[in-house]
């Protein structure tokens, strides 16, 4: 069975691959460019989970099922931002430093340091219009100084109460355990042979 997921790098693509043939039999993750679908998706929707179905979508219209997830950090005290704009919330798409130093100031006199990492995940049949949707959450505070030098984003100012460390400061087997993809994924993993 062929899996289009809504994405061109590679580490997703085999992390997936990975993952669900430990429940699925004779399962093959193929990229978008695998597919021929070249153009940028349009990610116009107004939460997690939208974006998640669009890309989805955007996957199944090669005629396979298609998977789309998005993610990103909830902070309480700032209403759940940066939200969908995580990945570009200084403006810069993919500035990790001038995300953290944003957040960090926006949160400079709020006592309230509680965030959520979030997840979604949607599976798409080219044959059906209503989606399969899952969401991994992770709760955590954060920290005025960052620590560790792994993972990547928010991880290195995401403090992780249950292990006493930030999400840089995991290895990546730690993080999968316990992080708002490895939750999704693994609800995924058990609803999906149900759904495809
Ligand atoms: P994506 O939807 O997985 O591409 O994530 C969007 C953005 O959310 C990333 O660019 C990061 O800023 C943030 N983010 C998502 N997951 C993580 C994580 O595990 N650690 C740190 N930042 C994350």
């Amino acid at each position: 069975m062929k899996i289009v997921l809504a994405s061109r790098n590679k580490h997703k693509i085999s992390e997936l691959q990975a993952l669900l043939s430990k429940y699925i039999e004779d399962i093959e993750i193929l990229s978008l460019d695998d597919v021929g679908i070249y153009g940028e998706i349009d990610e116009n929707g107004s939460n997690f989970t939208e974006n998640a179905i669009i890309k989805a979508r955007a996957a199944a219209a090669s005629g396979y099922i298609g998977i789309g997830d998005d993610s990103g950090l909830s902070v309480r005290a700032l209403g759940g931002e940066p939200g969908i704009y995580s990945a570009r919330y200084a403006g810069e798409h993919g500035n990790d430093a001038a995300n953290n130093a944003l957040l960090l100031k926006k949160l400079a006199d709020k006592d309230d340091r509680y965030a959520e990492f979030v997840c979604t995940v949607a599976v798409v049949r080219p044959d059906r219009e209503e989606p399969l949707v899952v969401e991994g959450r992770t709760g955590g505070v954060i920290i005025e100084e960052a620590r560790g030098e792994g993972g990547f984003g928010y991880d290195p100012y995401f403090y992780y109460e249950p292990l006493g460390k930030t999400f840089a400061e995991l290895t990546p087997e730690e993080k999968n355990s316990v992080s708002h993809r490895g939750r999704a994924i693994e609800a995924l993993a058990k609803k999906i042979k149900d759904f495809i």
